[in-house]
Formats: C-alpha cells, sequence, structure tokens
C-alpha cells in the first residue's frame, strides 16, 4: 500500500547544529525521508514526519527534538 503523505505540519522536527556530528543515521533510517545532509542533517520534509521517533533513538548525538504541534 502506498504511504499517504500530508503536505501540512503535524510535529515539528528540530535538529541542533551544534549537536549534529554529520553520521547520516537520521538520513537512512526515517522511513519518509524527511532529512537530507549537505553538510549537517536538515529536515527539509518535515509534514512527512509520522512522529514514529527512529530518528530521536538512533542519533548518538541527541540532536533530534520532535515536537507535535
Ligand atoms: S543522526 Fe543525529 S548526529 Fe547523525 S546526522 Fe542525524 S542529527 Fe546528525
Ligand atoms: S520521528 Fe520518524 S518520521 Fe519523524 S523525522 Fe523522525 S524518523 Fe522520520
Amino acid at each position: 500500500m502506498a504511504k499517504i503523505l500530508r503536505d501540512y505540519e503535524v510535529y515539528l522536527v528540530y535538529v541542533d547544529p551544534d549537536r549534529c556530528d554529520s553520521c547520516e543515521d537520521c538520513v537512512k533510517y526515517c522511513p519518509v525521508e524527511v532529512f537530507e545532509m549537505p553538510h549537517k542533517a536538515i529536515p527539509v520534509r518535515p509534514n512527512h514526519c509520522l512522529g514514529c521517533l527512529t530518528c530521536t533513538a538512533v542519533c548518538k548525538s541527541d540532536a533530534i527534538i520532535i515536537t507535535e504541534i
């Protein structure tokens, strides 16, 4: 079944650039491709976020904060 992706935000996705060590784990493990990795992780598609918290679990730097809006 195709994923249904929203065009509005339900979760605020924040990455602290001072903590991010550019390991790319959030890019690899987010199931809906919220993050891209030009240099530090950037949440380019926060409207896709499902609030699953996989990114916060895999981020060893505790750089990601997910907040329900
Ligand atoms: S998992 Fe954390 S440290 Fe790694 S790229 Fe993502 S935000 Fe940065
Ligand atoms: S909470 Fe889940 S869906 Fe949202 S950015 Fe993190 S890994 Fe992706």
